[in-house]
């Protein structure tokens, strides 16, 4: 295992449109395990793999909770429902926060490593870094969705 450098604030691979994952081999399985290894290394919920600078329909996730670290292959949104505006930040835009509309709840199909289907839902936090994550695979970044609140006047 290994930890990837993140590409932060203007790097052109952060706007590209990620590739769908056809090959299911020991090479996923490593960029994988990189993955969550620079996630858990930046204290970051969520990495999509272009912010490793690969541009392949990869994202992990861990809330810290029972459920563990785990990797979503092609990740697609199926269904969603509700609203939530929470505040958000991005491990490719270091020291800024913004708040951000998102479902309160999604419906994600994704495959594992080995490229078996699954189905998972998520809500509130996790329906979050799922719509966050994804959107990094469409070269989308919360700031492009950011609510700006304008600050009162003294
Ligand atoms: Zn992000």
């Amino acid at each position: 295992m290994a930890i990837r450098t993140i590409r932060t604030d203007n790097d052109p691979v952060l706007r590209k449109v990620a590739r769908e994952v056809t090959v299911f081999d020991e090479k996923l399985e490593v960029l994988v395990e990189d993955m969550i290894e620079t996630m858990h290394d930046a204290d970051g919920v969520g990495l999509a793999a272009p912010q490793i600078g690969i541009l392949k329909r990869v994202i992990v996730f861990d809330l810290y909770d029972d459920e563990g670290p785990m990797a979503l292959i092609n990740p697609r949104i199926v269904d969603q429902s509700g609203i939530q505006m929470e505040e958000e930040g991005c491990l490719s835009l270091p020291g800024r926060h913004g708040i951000v509309k998102r479902p309160l709840s999604v419906t994600v199909q994704f495959e594992d490593v080995d490229g078996e289907s699954y189905e998972i839902v998520g809500e509130e936090l996790l329906a979050r870094v799922l719509c966050h994550e994804i959107d990094h695979l469409d070269g989308v970044l919360y700031i492009d969705k950011q609510i700006v609140v304008e600050e009162k006047a003294e």
